[in-house]
């Protein structure tokens, strides 16, 4: 079996082969956040999509250089600076550590490059200088330079747009606008006086860089003029990589990326986020409501990337439910192993999930289907726990790869939890209580536990404490 994605450029399920010759090397750049203020869930549903499909390929045995660029120039940011007063390196600074700090909530991993914008003004330059000669860029009356997307015989294939939809020799500066204004789009903006104090030389007079060539310049730079996968949530397709693949196709006459990959929108509670409905959300306001950076992972890559997830507070909760079900396993399976070393060969039966697993993120990364495989093995383990069947060599090689597959899942595996102190105290005063017959404080005090997180299960062997 190989992995097969769904390409954007070509609209089928293609297979995954990279452009180096050893069929070893990956290289993969994702279009990081335009950092003017904190990002929102919908945002990172696409960053913790291109997590999965970076450990992924990975976990396959690619050998993955992952790009990632930060934002800190462009319409948005030029505005908030306006408004705000802050100063651009103060402002981009903040939301770009606190973006960071994010990720590593959500256990994302960092990207090998992080590249920001304003520190690559030159190969900017040096990019529109190449279109310029090209004769596919020309600077307007406005002094603004333009792409002439009449130049430019494939534009329109990814977003598959009709020549007749086109109008060359319109110009349209902004970085973000709808299809219907279609046309020439920007590539050096010439500055103006809402620009303030912000901008750079170049041979075309002062101004800044146009929100595309950022990316065109900085994904060349790293990866080279053609590399493998492209990825970005579908807001992304049109206009920004339809016009990042024209500029850096036209400038070096080769194909750019491979693979494109777009992650579907998130609803919140059925509908579009927005401050205006009250269900907008930053990582920040979640965490702040007690979720976990875990449980919020899990929610928001265990839908398939290409369907439209529906955030909801019952869905948290139920990731939540779904990863003590995976602690409880791994945890029993801790006991059952003891010392046991895990090299023992697993029996077919078992073994048989991995290639489950395999199989679902191969079918374009299907991570739902993964999970269902994984939910129905540690049904069938938990049956034979429950009758001691599983002896500790087998239980120590099912610990291991469930390592392997959580270096694609990023839940983290619980180690052994030894209950503070405090809380295993609290559990014997529980216990004489009951044995005093003194039911009303026993359950007064097994309230107590549950209010700081543990809870108490009598088994045969005596109570036991559990993390809740
Ligand atoms: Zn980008």
């Amino acid at each position: 079996m190989s992995l097969r994605v769904f390409n954007t450029l070509s609209r089928n399920l293609d297979e995954f082969r990279p452009l180096d010759p050893t069929g070893k090397r990956v290289g993969i750049y994702t279009c990081g956040p335009t950092v003017y203020d904190f990002a929102h869930i919908g945002n990172f549903r696409a960053f913790a999509f291109e997590d999965l499909a970076r450990r992924y390929l990975v976990y396959r045995g690619y050998e993955v250089v992952h790009v990632m660029n930060i934002t800190d120039v462009e319409d948005k940011i030029i505005r908030k600076v306006r408004e705000t007063g802050e100063p651009l390196k103060q402002l981009t600074g903040r939301f770009t550590a606190a973006f960071l700090d994010d990720c590593r909530a959500l256990n994302l991993l960092p990207a090998h490059h992080v590249p920001r914008a304003t520190d690559h003004i030159p190969e900017m330059l040096s990019l529109i200088s190449t279109l310029m000669e090209k004769g596919v860029a020309y600077q307007a009356p406005d002094k603004s330079v333009y792409f002439s997307i009449a130049k430019f015989a494939r534009y329109g294939q990814l977003k598959k747009i009709d020549a007749d939809q086109m109008r060359p020799g319109e110009r349209v500066k902004l970085d973000e606008y709808e299809k219907e204004s279609l046309g020439d789009f920007a590539l050096w903006k010439a500055w103006d006086e809402a620009d303030g104090d912000i901008g750079w030389d170049s041979p075309w007079g002062r101004g800044r860089p146009g929100w595309h060539i950022e990316c065109s310049a900085m994904s060349m730079k790293y990866l080279g003029e053609s590399f493998d996968l492209h990825c970005g949530g579908e807001d992304l397709v049109f206009p920004h990589h339809e016009d990042e693949i024209a500029q850096s196709e036209a400038a070096t006459g080769k194909p750019f990326s491979r693979y494109w990959l777009h992650c579907a929108y998130l609803l919140v509670n059925g509908q579009k986020m927005s401050k205006r409905f009250g269900n907008f959300f930053t990582l920040r306001d979640l965490l702040a409501k007690g979720y976990t950076g875990r449980e919020l992972r899990y929610t928001l890559i265990a839908e398939h990337y290409r369907r439209q997830l529906n955030f909801t507070f019952e869905g948290v909760d139920a990731a939540r439910a779904s990863l003590a079900r995976i602690d409880e396993f791994l945890v029993k399976l801790r006991e059952v192993a003891g010392n046991a070393a895990g090299a023992a060969p697993l029996p077919p039966g078992v073994a048989a999930v991995k290639d489950g697993f395999e199989t679902a993120l191969d079918d374009d990364l299907n991570i739902s289907a993964a999970l269902g495989v994984l939910f129905n093995f540690i049904r069938d383990i938990n049956k034979r726990l429950a009758e001691h069947a599983v002896p500790p060599a087998e239980a120590a090689a099912i610990l291991d790869l469930w390592q392997r597959f959580d270096t694609v899942l990023g839940f983290g595996v619980p180690q052994a939890q030894e209950a503070p102190a405090d809380i295993v105290a609290l559990a014997a005063q529980r216990q004489a209580a009951r044995k005093a017959k003194d039911f009303k404080l026993a359950d007064q005090i097994r309230d107590e536990l549950k209010a700081k997180g543990w809870v108490i299960e009598d088994t045969a062997k005596g109570p036991k404490l559990k993390r809740l």
